[in-house]
């Protein structure tokens, strides 16, 4: 991705941009799954996304079903895209609130064009339907992160990347300034760079053994530190949204691709074993088992300062929250959009380097709190949901939940990643409900309110029913592009 998003941002600069990549020290790959954004970044490098569809094997992903989180039998669905409309300046979600504390609404669900078309089946992108719920549909992917990586280095190379295969074996630092001189390979060959993007995976080559930027370590809010994850074969069309189910130390994932679904367990290591992990994992599975499972562990957290020096690390090297609600990717697109921002020439100013690594804080600690929200408010039982509900919450995230509680009410902070709908559906979700509902929402009547409600409801279930099912979208998305 940083390859691929500097090679396009930077050409015609005279900016020469080596990727090095070892073919024996494997990358996560497990099927990923993305958020929105993700589109963006493919439109910016001029991807045509039915190729990148076809080739990476993807699918459409319209939200996240959560099954069983807030207590055993529950589902909930936490959908992309924006709320239902405002009614003369009151927002939707006022006035469905009010609507619902009385028991006079349907479910959210019934209000979110991408809710009702995933758990249908069904997939569109936009359509050019002025007022109607199918000109804002919005979606992300669901694809294998190492199939990606593979598509967008023939991307990079093809606008002139170099890419080398070998690894990295040491690392110079000059010993006046500090800075990163080199990388020596196995072969012995030298590698200087005036900047380096750390890639490298949790161990961080650069970021941290090279320059022990440290990291923070986030188990205190976020308990699970391990994933045991296969890959299934399919026994249903892949449907366009990820399923996490809720499990006795943690959640399992399912991923659909066109080819295959990833499946994961993420767990706390303190309240199951490996091998209990592992079984529990595959007891919950259909499908061929086309391999054996791999565990993988994490600390929950991040790197003090991704950027140090002249090293800017992305992707795991930058720390790593659970894939929960899908935000890792999102996090090394915003890295790459910020590290354009503040590029720097060669006298790698403080102020740049200070103010990109707040920014990518900042970003962190929002994910953290969203995640931590799902922890903290379930129902469940049993010891690990039990250590769940008795961790400390942040003062930003307690801010939120009371500022709900008090009057349903949910400020999207400027630029902040998750929008009112995603706060709205998880703490509805999560059975954190208002104890009054907002009092500007009274000087709406009450008649105008409900059919304003019937009139979106029936409207997204008239453009789901003109929607073609996901997989017939799949398969028939137009021939190859020529690529710009
Ligand atoms: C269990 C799990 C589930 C996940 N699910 C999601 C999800 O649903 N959504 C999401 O957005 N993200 C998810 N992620 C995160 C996502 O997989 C990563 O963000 C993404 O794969 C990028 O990883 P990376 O490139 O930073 O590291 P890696 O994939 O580990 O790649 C590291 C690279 O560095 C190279 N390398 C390492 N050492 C050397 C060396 N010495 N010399 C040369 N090369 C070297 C390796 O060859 C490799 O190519 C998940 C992660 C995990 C662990």
């Amino acid at each position: 991705m940083a390859a691929a998003g500097l090679a396009k941002a930077l050409h015609g600069m005279g900016v020469r941009i080596r990727l090095i990549e070892s073919p024996h020290i494997g990358g996560v790959g497990v099927g990923e799954a993305t958020i929105p954004p993700i589109m963006d970044f493919i439109r910016q490098l001029g991807i045509a996304e039915d190729d990148l569809v076809r080739d990476v094997k993807a699918t459409y992903k319209l939200g996240i079903g959560f099954r069983d989180w807030t207590r055993t039998g529950h589902f909930y669905f936490h959908p992309f895209g924006p709320t239902g409309p405002g009614l003369e300046s009151i927002p939707f979600q006022a006035y469905w609130l009010k609507m619902f504390l009385a028991g006079d609404a349907a479910p959210l669900e019934d209000y979110s064009i991408q809710a009702a078309a995933a758990t249908e089946g069904r997939f569109s992108r936009p359509v050019h339907a002025p007022n109607t719920p199918l000109n804002k549909l919005t979606y992300a992917l669901h694809f294998d992160a190492s199939s990606f990586a593979r598509y967008l280095r023939g991307f990079a190379e093809a606008r002139g990347v170099t890419r080398t295969e070998g690894e990295v074996r040491s690392v110079s630092i000059h010993p006046q300034t500090g800075l990163v001189e080199s990388v020596t390979l196995e072969g012995g060959e030298s590698v200087t760079a005036d900047l380096f993007v750390d890639c490298s995976g949790f161990r961080g080559l650069l970021i941290e053994e090279a320059l022990e930027t440290g990291y923070e370590d986030w188990s205190r809010w976020l308990p699970c530190d391990r994933a045991v994850v296969v890959h299934s074969e399919p026994a249903a069309a892949p449907a366009p949204y990820t399923l996490v189910t809720a499990r006795d130390a943690g959640w399992q994932w399912r991923i659909p691709l066109q080819h295959r679904n990833g499946n994961g367990y993420v767990y706390s290591s303190a309240f199951i074993t490996d091998e209990c992990a592992a079984t529990t994992l595959l007891g919950n599975l259909s499908g061929r088992l086309p391999g054996a499972p791999t565990t993988l562990s994490f600390t929950p957290g991040r790197r003090r300062k991704a950027w140090s020096r002249n090293v800017v690390a992305l992707g795991l090297a930058a720390g790593f929250l659970e894939p929960l609600e899908a935000t890792s990717i999102y996090l090394i697109q915003r890295g790459i959009a910020m590290l354009l921002r503040f590029f720097p020439d060669r006298d790698f100013a403080t102020a740049d380097i200070e103010r990109y690594n707040r920014v990518l804080e900042l970003e962190f600690h929002r994910v953290r709190d969203f995640l931590l929200m799902h922890y903290s408010q379930t129902e469940r039982s049993g010891a690990f949901w039990e250590h769940c509900r008795s961790m400390p919450l942040t003062d930003t995230l307690l801010e939120k939940i009371e500022l709900f509680r008090s009057h349903g009410r949910i400020l999207r902070e400027d630029a902040e990643l998750f929008p009112v709908m995603s706060w709205l559906s998880v703490m509805v979700g999560q059975n954190i409900i208002p104890r009054r509902y907002d009092p500007l929402v009274d000087s709406l009547e009450p008649r105008k309110i409900r059919a304003k409600l019937d009139q979106l409801r029936s409207d997204i279930r008239r453009c789901v029913q003109s929607m073609p099912s996901h997989w017939d979208f799949i398969r028939n998305s137009p021939p190859r592009t020529a690529a710009k």
